[in-house]
C-alpha cells in the first residue's frame, strides 16, 4: 500500500492529486528518487496552496515548499503516535525505517476508531434483495427470498432441507421439540459454550448434562460424553439428545460422538452457530447430526442482523419445523390448532440480506483465517497458546482465540481492560456452563480431572476478528498487546 503513495519532485501536480485521490490514505509521500528517503508528506491542502499562488495542474511537485515531516520509527508506541497527531494537528504520520524510508502510515481515523470484536460486514448484493422484497411487497415471513435463501443455504452446506428462523436459539428450540425432548429429559451439551446452546433445553423443561472439552480442538470430549451416557443409563434416566457445539469456527471431532449417539439411541444436534463455513473431513460443520443449527446474529460470520437456520436431511422434520415456527396452524378453512406453536419464522426482507451475505461467505472465511495467521506470526514470541485446528478440520477462525501460557504473570482481566482502554474490543472466552449459577445443580463430566474449559476461561481471550478489519488496525492490536504483555 505504501508503494502506491510514493511521488517524486519532478512529478506534475495532476499526478500527485491522483495518487492522493486513489489511495485510501488521503496523502502522498514525497521521497528522494535515488535513496527512497522520505522528504515530506503531501496533502491536497499543500497543492491547493500552490494553485492559489498561480500554479496549475502541470506545475511540478518541487513547487511545494519544503516542510519537515513528522515521522515515527517502527515499533513506536500508539500513545506516542496519537499524541504527535494531536500536537501537530495532523491526520497522518508515516512510519520510517532506520534509513528514513517510509514503510507504513498511521491514519488518525483508524487510530481513533474503536477496533471491534466482530462487527457486521456487508457485501454488495444485500440491498438489491432487500429492495426487491420491499418493492414487490413481500415483507411478511413468507416470500421468494425466504425460499431461495433456504435453497441456496442447503446447496452451500450440503443438506437436504432447511428452515430459516428468527434466531439460532429458535432453531435449537425447534430441534429439541422435534427430537421429542420433554419435561425431565436429559440432554448432554458441551459445557464450553455460550448460554444460548443450553437455554432451549430449559424451555423444554429438560435437564442439561455438561460435557467437558478435549485438548484437540477444544470441543466436546467423546470420552467424557461416553462417561455421561453410562452414568445416565445406570441412573435410570438415559440421555435422549446431545447438543455438540462447534465453537469459534471449528467443527468438533465428531465421528466418535456420532457412534456414541447411535449406540445409545440419542438424537445428535449440532450447534454450528459459530461455525458456518467450516468443514470436517470435507463435509460442512452442522450436517453430521440429525439436526444442525446456524445463527445470523450481528456478530456471526455472516448476518441478517438477527436470524438462524435449522438444517436436516429429514425433509419431513423440516416441514414440521416450519409448521411449528408459524404458530402450528393446521390446514383448515379457519384457525385450527392442535399443538403449541411459535412465531419463529424469518422475514422475507432479512432472508434477502441472508442471500447477499451467503454470496460473500467464502471471502469472509478467508479474511478471518488471514487475520488469525497475522496474529499468530505477529505475536509469536509471546508464547500464547492458540486454539488448535483439528486434523481433517478446516476452521473459519470466526474469532481468533488464544490463551496466556499457564505460567504467565499477566492477569487476564487486567490485560483485556487495558486493551479496552486503548479502544480495542477483546473478550474473555465463554465461561463454562457448569460454572454458571444458572446450572449449579447440573451434572458435569470430564476425564482424569482435566477441567480444560475452566482453565481456558482463566487464561483465554478472543481478539478482534471481523472480516473488515484493516491491516493497520490489526497492527495496532498486535503492537498494543506486545507493549502490554512485554511490560508485565
Ligand atoms: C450465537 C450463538 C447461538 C445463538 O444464536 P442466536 O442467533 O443469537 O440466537 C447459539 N450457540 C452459540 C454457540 C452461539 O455462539
Amino acid at each position: 500500500m505504501i508503494d502506491n503513495l510514493r511521488v517524486f519532485d519532478k512529478d506534475p501536480l495532476h499526478h500527485v492529486l491522483k495518487v492522493i485521490d486513489d489511495s485510501a490514505g488521503g496523502v502522498a509521500l514525497l521521497v528522494d528518487r535515488s535513496t527512497g528517503v522520505l522528504n515530506r508528506v503531501i496533502t491536497d491542502g499543500d497543492i491547493r496552496r500552490v494553485f492559489l499562488k498561480g500554479g496549475n495542474a502541470d506545475s511540478l511537485l518541487e513547487s511545494v515548499p519544503y516542510l519537515k515531516p513528522v515521522i515515527v520509527q517502527e515499533g513506536e508506541s500508539m500513545d506516542r503516535v496519537r499524541q504527535l497527531m494531536q500536537n501537530h494537528s495532523i491526520q497522518h504520520i508515516p512510519v520510517v525505517d532506520k534509513e528514513g524510508v517510509p514503510v507504513g502510515l498511521y491514519r488518525r481515523d483508524e487510530l481513533e476508531e474503536n477496533v471491534l470484536l466482530s462487527p457486521p460486514h456487508l457485501g454488495k448484493d444485500e440491498m438489491t434483495y432487500v429492495s426487491e422484497a420491499i418493492e414487490t411487497n413481500w415483507i411478511a415471513p413468507v416470500g421468494p427470498n425466504l425460499d431461495t435463501f433456504e435453497k441456496e443455504f442447503c446447496e452451500r452446506v450440503g443438506s437436504n432441507a432447511a428452515a430459516a428462523l428468527t434466531s439460532g436459539t429458535a432453531a435449537l428450540h425447534l430441534s429439541l421439540i422435534l427430537a421429542g425432548i420433554e419435561q425431565g429429559d436429559r440432554v448432554a451439551c458441551s459445557t464450553f459454550t455460550f448460554v444460548a446452546s443450553v437455554n432451549p433445553v430449559l424451555y423444554q423443561g429438560g435437564e442439561p448434562v455438561f460435557i467437558e472439552s478435549e485438548d484437540a480442538g477444544w470441543n466436546m470430549c467423546p470420552r467424557a460424553l461416553e462417561k455421561a451416557f453410562v452414568w445416565a443409563k445406570k441412573d435410570g434416566s438415559p440421555i435422549k439428545a446431545v447438543i455438540v457445539v462447534n465453537l469459534y469456527g471449528q467443527s468438533a471431532r465428531i465421528e466418535k460422538i456420532i457412534e456414541l449417539c447411535v449406540e445409545h439411541g440419542a438424537v445428535l444436534i449440532e450447534d454450528s452457530a459459530e461455525s458456518l463455513g467450516a468443514t470436517y473431513q470435507g463435509r460442512s460443520s452442522g450436517t453430521f447430526g440429525k439436526f444442525g443449527i446456524f445463527s445470523f446474529n450481528g456478530n456471526k460470520i455472516i448476518t441478517t442482523s438477527g436470524g438462524g437456520m435449522l438444517v436436516s436431511d429429514d425433509v419431513d422434520a423440516i416441514a414440521r419445523a416450519k409448521f411449528l415456527a408459524t404458530q402450528a396452524r393446521e390446514s383448515a378453512a379457519y384457525y385450527h390448532h392442535e399443538v403449541v406453536g411459535y412465531n419463529y419464522r424469518l422475514s422475507n426482507i432479512l432472508a434477502g440480506m441472508g442471500r447477499g451475505q451467503l454470496k460473500v461467505l467464502s471471502d469472509r472465511v478467508e479474511s478471518r483465517r488471514r487475520i488469525f495467521s497475522r496474529y499468530l506470526s505477529g505475536l509469536k514470541e509471546l508464547e500464547f497458546e492458540w486454539m488448535p485446528e483439528i486434523e481433517g478440520g478446516y476452521s473459519t477462525r470466526w474469532l481468533s482465540v488464544g490463551c496466556l501460557s499457564r505460567d504467565s504473570n499477566v492477569d487476564i482481566s487486567e490485560f483485556l481492560n487495558h486493551l479496552s482502554k486503548k479502544g480495542i474490543e477483546a473478550r474473555r472466552v465463554w465461561k463454562p456452563m457448569h460454572l454458571q449459577p444458572l446450572f449449579e445443580n447440573s451434572q458435569y463430566f470430564c476425564i482424569d480431572g482435566n477441567e480444560l474449559s475452566a482453565s481456558l476461561f482463566d487464561r483465554g481471550f478472543c481478539l478482534p476478528s471481523g472480516s473488515s478489519l484493516t491491516e493497520s488496525q490489526q497492527d495496532r492490536v498486535i503492537s498494543e498487546i506486545w507493549e502490554y504483555v512485554s511490560s508485565v
